[in-house]
């Protein structure tokens, strides 16, 4: 569902390797200093000098991984919206930096020293400078108020699909996804990147986000309405879980760990209520114009999912799932899962192996033992693998296309007594070169902006009625009426005046 990114290197795990040094070194603590919004003075805080330092190599290769989105104008548009805001905050000072990152999953995100991140995905669903300005807001709180080194992985629900480990952690039938983590060589950094940050950190965050808002003239109010669109997001995720039969109580635990999006509502508009005042516009109209050709979904650069097929145009493969499986596309792993969650495909590149299959074999999966076997899928050299590790059975498959090993790891959780292993072997089967026709089906979808119609039949609502539009530019995508709704703030009810400009899918 989310990204998938040439060369695949471990470099952001790397770059959350280096945030646990930091917190550590937070922790040993040689220096005292004075929190900018408390006015206290923290024990084993890093000096702001060392803070920075820290947070401008993350922040290098935090963009490694996740590229800014390429529109200057809409970058140059968002980052004046932050400096606006952090020109008011407890920490004015900072070299504050705002980026749009080009990633469909839902989420904002803050490294100490003052960089922040806001995903294309975010932008779509928000619909005001205000509501941005909210979201950008909670995350220059989290770092005036040196919630340390951690990256904030604010959407639960969407990061959560977007963590792939988690999700094969399930479907393998392990219990934790650090024990996935642990046995296919993942690095345990990764894992880091799981940890939610507690709710009073959260807490504080939203309240420092409408001090901050007040303070550039916005209503405080419009958090509520952020919270909201994450808390539509969890609603929609159930709804369509539901739909796909999957079993909505199996929450992932680390979900739940969470401090919960209703609880975030009812302490936002506690903390709203205690601002009253006359406010500027909320810029909608601005907001708009500025999102107006954005990308939706998943981009060419990391892949993009068409039904039951996949497509990365930049490393020229597409592969099938069957049908009631389906993809998953995180930064270094593709997956392909049953709805089930009974079996999965992990597939990873191996950039260091250039054609050796008993390289990527070990480099990936550091088996204890094994047997190959040399095979060929669709004009592609291949290997087949069949070992273990510490007494695990591993089964994967070596796929070459032009200058990269893939290497296809099936799983199958003991319960589906075998039912998906022709399906797992399909899956494989299907990975090929992509054709023309392929790159004309890979071609992603934009968001536009346009005045919502006059429903023309009583019994029908516009949202139907642009549905229907979005239906024949985008097939494949899931419930486009939903996601119209959801794009426009009306999920899973809600009405707009005709006329409106409202955000759809081209
Ligand atoms: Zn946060």
């Amino acid at each position: 569902m989310q990204r998938f990114d040439p060369p695949l290197s471990t470099r952001l795990s790397r770059a959350l390797a280096a945030m646990i040094p930091a917190a550590a070194l937070m922790l040993a603590g040689c220096a005292t200093s004075v929190n900018p919004v408390s006015g206290r003075v923290d024990r084993g805080l890093m000096s702001e000098e060392q803070e920075i330092r820290s947070g401008q190599l993350i922040d290098q290769e935090v963009r490694k991984e996740y590229t800014p989105y390429n529109n200057p104008a809409l970058q140059a548009y968002v980052n004046a919206v932050g400096q606006r805001l952090s020109a008011q905050s407890h920490r004015a000072s900072l070299p504050w930096k705002f980026t749009v990152v080009d990633s469909p999953e839902i989420n904002a995100f803050a490294v100490q020293g003052g960089f922040i991140y806001i995903t294309r995905g975010l932008l779509a669903y928000l619909d005001s400078e205000a509501e941005l300005a909210g979201v950008l807001g909670h995350e220059i709180g989290h770092v005036t108020a040196r919630h340390g080194a951690r990256a904030d992985r604010d959407q639960k629900a969407i990061a959560g699909a977007t963590v792939l480990g988690t999700i094969i952690a399930a479907a393998a039938g392990y219990s934790r996804a650090a024990e996935l983590i642990n046995e296919y060589g993942a690095p345990v950094a990764q894992a880091s990147f799981l940890l939610p940050r507690s709710r009073e950190h959260e807490l504080q965050a939203d309240q420092l986000g409408a001090e901050y808002l007040q303070r550039v003239n916005f209503d405080p109010d419009v958090m509520i309405r952020v919270i909201g669109v994450l808390r539509a997001q969890e609603v929609f995720a159930r709804d369509e879980a539901r739909a796909l039969g999957r079993n909505t109580d199996e929450t992932p635990n680390w979900l739940r760990t969470h401090p919960s999006n209703d609880q975030r509502l009812a302490d936002i508009k506690r903390i709203a209520a205690q601002y009253t005042g006359k406010y500027q516009d909320e810029g909608r109209g601005r907001y708009l114009q500025a999102i107006n050709g954005m990308t939706f979904g998943d981009s060419r650069e990391h892949g993009v999912t068409r039904g039951q097929s996949f497509y990365h145009e930049p490393l020229g493969f597409t592969l099938r799932a069957p049908t009631n499986w389906q993809f998953q596309n995180a930064p270094n792993e593709l997956g392909v899962l049953a709805n089930d969650m009974s079996a999965a495909v992990s597939m990873r590149p191996s950039p260091q192996s250039r054609g050796d299959h008993n390289a990527a074999i070990r480099n990936l999966l550091a088996p204890d033992q094994g047997r190959t076997e040399a095979a060929t899928i669709n004009g592609l050299r291949a290997t087949n693998f069949i070992g273990s590790k510490q007494g695990r059975s591993i089964d994967a498959t070596v796929i070459t296309l032009g200058n990269l090993d893939y290497v296809f790891v099936k799983m199958q959780k003991a319960e589906a007594r075998g039912s998906k292993t022709n399906a797992l072997r399909d899956i494989v089967a299907s990975f090929r070169a992509m054709t023309a026709a392929d790159r004309e089906n890979a071609e992603p979808y934009k968001l536009r902006t346009v005045p919502l119609p006059k429903s023309n039949v009583p019994s029908t609502t516009p949202w139907a009625e642009l549905a229907r539009d979005v239906s024949r530019i985008a097939p494949h995508l899931r419930n486009p009426e939903a996601q119209l709704r959801l794009l426009n703030q009306v999920y899973p009810q809600g009405t707009i005046a005709a006329g409106q400009l409202v955000k759809v899918i081209q």
